[in-house]
């Protein structure tokens, strides 16, 4: 179902109406494309807090962005002074805040972003980077957790299509896939998010053009949605992509897999078998799980029968946790493998109608937790979970009108992604060089108002 209101709003006379009557004005976001695979500008990287120990700026430039080096407000790039007074386009702003451990400290962050913020392009990026929380310093935990609070209000009054994320890091490299990530058009719909990084760099080369190439990854629900949007994404990456889905769903997965040179697998993924016949399928094991198959069934809880509440926890969470028990058992999933979990904001912040998802959703976020760990340590693969907010696919054209306005504008972009936009976080979750993203939930939801 095309929004139509954000098409009206690109127009002329529809920017004008919105403005006078005071309506959301959303922008149009520059997604990924073969022809404009980065954003357009220069990056400005700042450091607040003093030196900071990250070794960034290699990492930096390896983004292809032209970028301008500041350090506490002196400018030391030779386009600086431009930019700050507004007529330098600015696809990105990275701020350094790893070394800021007090609230006088904090002070250089509010004067390293207030003068530039203005020169950031529309669809650009703010990213803020952040050091651990240290147990042994609540004056550090107190200023690095005020980050956070600083990054969820400005990504919700920056506007134009901008986007606001903080990455907590200790290593640069480890952190250069996540990097990569937020300062591309990838990240449209990724916004008000903090995301851990761990100090693991890659070992050995990495392939960012093709980082899936030689790699299989299996999609369940991958028939039609998000899902299928995940396929294509993993196959535009290199991956071979096995499209899993129910028998009813057999020609839509045949046609997903035909299109993408990959093979389909039909399976109720709540066989008790699944996961001994997804392994009998791929002998030879597979690097990328992708837990994306859900349903919901929709009442409130006084109505809701028990055949309700245990069809959705079937197929979103039990299913998750045998299958993936099930692979990793029988050591189906390769050293560097990644499981990317399908959780939903409404398992995060809770939603009306929706006892028996929510709960389902809610429990992928603790499995990813629990589980991401142990994983990582015995079997050398990562457990992370994606988390949509409210996405245009056919499981909300379905919703009813005015609810579904209402959950397209709900967001700091003020409309609603696209499964691209899941796909993208899931590819970049997938990707070898992020082996120390471990155990994050990310939600995928244009900074949602729902639980933000
Ligand atoms: P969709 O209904 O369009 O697609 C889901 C796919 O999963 C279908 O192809 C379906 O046949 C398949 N499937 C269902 N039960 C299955 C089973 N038992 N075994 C194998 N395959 C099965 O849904 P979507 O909107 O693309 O959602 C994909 C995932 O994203 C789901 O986990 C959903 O809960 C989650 N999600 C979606 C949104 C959104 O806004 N669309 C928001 C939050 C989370």
């Amino acid at each position: 179902m095309a929004d139509r209101y954000l098409s009206f709003t690109a127009t002329a006379p529809g920017r004008f109406l919105t403005a006078r009557l005071g309506l959301p004005q959303p922008a149009a976001l520059s997604r990924w494309t073969a022809e404009r695979p980065a954003l357009d500008g220069h990056l400005l990287h700042l450091t607040a807090g003093g030196p900071s120990g990250l070794d960034l700026a290699p990492v930096l430039a390896r983004t292809g962005l032209p970028t301008t080096t500041e350090t506490a407000g002196a400018d030391t790039g030779t386009e600086a002074a431009g930019a700050t007074a507004g007529t330098t386009r600015r696809a990105a702003v990275v701020l350094d805040a790893t070394g800021v451990r007090d609230v006088d400290a904090l002070a250089e962050v509010h004067a390293a972003l207030h003068p530039v913020l203005r020169s950031v392009a529309a669809s650009g990026r703010v990213v803020v980077l952040g050091a651990p929380l240290d147990a042994r310093d609540h004056h550090q935990a107190a200023v690095q957790q005020a980050l956070e609070g600083l990054v969820r209000s400005l990504g919700k009054e920056i506007g134009r299509g901008r986007t606001v994320n903080l990455v907590r890091l200790t290593d640069a490299s480890a952190a250069e896939s996540t990097l990569r990530f937020l300062l591309s058009p990838k990240s449209a719909y990724v916004s008000g998010q903090v995301i851990g990084v761990g100090a693991e760099a890659p070992d050995g080369p990495v392939d960012w053009i093709l980082p899936l190439i030689g790699r299989t990854a299996l999609v369940t629900g991958g028939a039609r949605g998000i899902g299928a949007a995940v396929a294509e994404t993993l196959a535009r990456d290199g991956a071979h992509v096995v499209v899993l889905d129910v028998p009813q769903a057999e020609e839509d997965a045949h046609r997903v897999a035909a299109r993408l040179g990959g093979s389909a697998l039909t399976l109720d993924i709540t066989a008790a078998d699944a996961g001994e016949r997804i392994a009998a399928e791929l002998p030879d094991g597979l690097d990328v799980l992708i837990h994306n198959a859900g349903i919901t069934r929709d009442r409130r809880l006084v109505n809701m029968p028990a055949e309700r509440w245990s069809s959705v926890l079937d197929v979103n969470l039990a299913s998750v946790l045998r299958t993936t028990d099930a692979l990793l058992a029988k050591g189906a999933l390769r050293t560097g493998g990644r499981i990317v979990a399908t959780a939903s904001i409404a398992g995060l912040a809770g939603n009306a109608g929706q006892t028996n998802y929510g709960a389902s959703k809610a429990g992928v976020a603790g499995l990813v937790r629990s589980l991401a760990p142990r994983a990582l340590a015995e079997h050398g693969v990562t457990v992370n979970a994606v988390a949509p907010g409210f996405i245009e696919t056919r499981m909300t054209a379905a919703v009813p009108l005015f609810i579904r306005e209402a959950g397209r504008r709900m967001n700091s972009l003020a409309q609603g992604g696209l499964p691209v936009d899941v796909a993208e976080t899931t590819a970049w979750l997938a990707h070898p060089a992020s082996g120390a993203v471990n155990g994050q939930v990310v939600r995928v939801c244009g900074q949602s108002l729902l639980g933000a």
